[in-house]
């Protein structure tokens, strides 16, 4: 490593990881390297790029804050430092041009990672970053030395001006995301929270009837509640139990409550657009000779997999009453077995506890040590949130590790 200039030594080539490299080999003033377990950096970014690539969302600010939940009193001074516009300005620079969907999400034109993630590696080079692949992080010694093993098995240590923690979470491990990291920084005395599955799907026991007809249907244009989160749009029947979007938008209510080991109810409504009185009129129709299943189909509209949910989830001795039926059509209760494993999960949950970090992302126990990204305990739903949250993170330690070397690396 060169010694003329401060070392940074950056561990996880992911967008958090390469955020930070980029701004910091960018003041021209630093030696800046990335170290990645992988072949290549970035996978989890190329793959998140198959659905699209969803890089922020266009809401105002306001709102946009408000999807963190919990996490909003952390991550709103480092959004409001660099906010979505900025992320839309930086794929911009790197030539990709983006687009708002409908559903007011952001993507790149050509709705996938690859074009970026290869302007993005130029531009890195080109700043003189340099790329340490298929080196894996393996832990610390006693000395704060950096313990490394390269692909041909062989251990070294380093000890840098300057180290930035950007490994990820834990889902989706065979992108690199192993989440391996926790008990070597937690031997360190740093408390990490579990790392749990977010973002995902849960696991229901069908009846039999279930899964030949619907898996695979998508449940549509319905609303779900946990604990006063909401999610509304859609999701899927699986042969294990339910996926989808709406789902992702209760899911760190569930899965906490999992991991507090007190599962919760959640509550399907079929028909949101209605009110109560609406669907009491419409049921209170007169039945004649049909069945409960096509009165439900011709009167209420509801699809064949509708009726199937409210005869797979609702008490069935008590349809016949309007009172009941009326409402269990709006509050259908959903009993989760289990979360998906976290290698099938969007994101996960959990982390470095935000307390053992200052303003600027450093490890007060550690100075000089810097954290950004997934590796953090916060955690947000789909729709952009989480590379935003990466990005913006990632900027932040960069900045922080800016300033910390002007006061303390002559
Ligand atoms: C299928 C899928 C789709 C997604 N789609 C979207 C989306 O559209 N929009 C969105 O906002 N978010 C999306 N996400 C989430 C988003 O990709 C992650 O939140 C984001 O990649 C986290 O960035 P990160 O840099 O903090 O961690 P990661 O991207 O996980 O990168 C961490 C890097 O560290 C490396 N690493 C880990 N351990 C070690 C070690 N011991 N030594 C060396 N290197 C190590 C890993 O190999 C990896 O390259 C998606 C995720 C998945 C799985």
């Amino acid at each position: 490593m060169n010694q003329t200039k401060p070392t940074i030594c950056i561990i996880g080539g992911g967008p958090t990881g390469l955020f930070a490299a980029q701004h910091l080999a960018s003041t021209g003033q630093m030696d800046v390297h990335v170290f990645e377990q992988k072949a290549s950096v970035g996978r989890k970014f190329l793959i998140a790029g198959r659905g699209g690539l969803n890089l922020t969302h266009s809401e105002d600010i306001n709102p946009f804050l408000n999807r963190y939940g919990p996490a909003k009193d952390f991550l709103e001074k480092h959004i409001q430092a660099f906010t979505p516009d900025q992320v839309i300005e930086w794929a911009n620079e790197l030539g990709v041009e983006t687009f708002v969907g409908s559903s007011g999400r952001v993507f790149p034109k050509e709705m996938k990672a690859t074009g970026l993630m290869r302007a993005w590696t130029k531009h890195l080079t080109s700043l003189g970053v340099q790329f340490h692949l298929q080196h894996s992080f393996v832990g610390i010694d006693e000395e704060n030395q950096i313990l490394f093993r390269d692909k041909e098995g062989d251990g070294y240590a380093v000890k840098p001006d300057v180290v930035l923690y950007a490994m990820g979470g834990a889902s989706y491990p065979h992108l690199g995301s192993t989440g391996r990291w926790v008990n070597k920084i937690s031997a360190k005395g740093i408390e990490v929270a579990p790392l749990i599955p977010v973002n995902c799907g849960y696991e229901l026991e069908w009846s039999e009837h279930m899964l030949p007809r619907f898996a695979g249907e998508p449940i549509k244009n319905i609303t779900l509640t946990a604990d006063g989160l909401t999610g509304t749009g859609d999701m899927i029947v699986t042969e294990y139990g339910l996926e989808g979007g709406a789902l992702y938008a209760v899911s760190q209510t569930l899965s906490r409550a999992f991991a507090d080991d007190k599962p919760m109810t959640m509550t399907l409504n079929l028909r949101p657009h209605l009110s109560q009185e609406q669907i009491k009129e419409k049921l209170e129709q007169p039945r004649g000779k049909l069945t409960l299943t096509n009165f439900l189909r011709k009167k209420m509209k509801l699809t064949a997999l509708e009726i199937a949910l409210i005869h797979e989830l609702a008490d069935r001795s008590k349809l016949f009453n309007v009172n009941y039926l009326s409402n269990i059509i709006q509050n259908l209760p959903v009993e989760f077995t289990a979360p998906r494993p976290i290698t099938r999960a969007i994101s996960s949950m959990g982390g470095i506890d935000l307390d053992e970090l200052d303003e600027n992302l450093m490890l007060t126990s550690q100075p000089g040590w810097f954290a950004a990204g997934e590796m953090l305990n916060w955690d947000a739903p789909t729709g952009g949130y989480l590379l935003q949250g990466c990005f913006s993170t990632g900027k932040a330690a960069a900045v922080g590790i800016e300033n910390w070397l002007a006061s303390n690396v002559t």
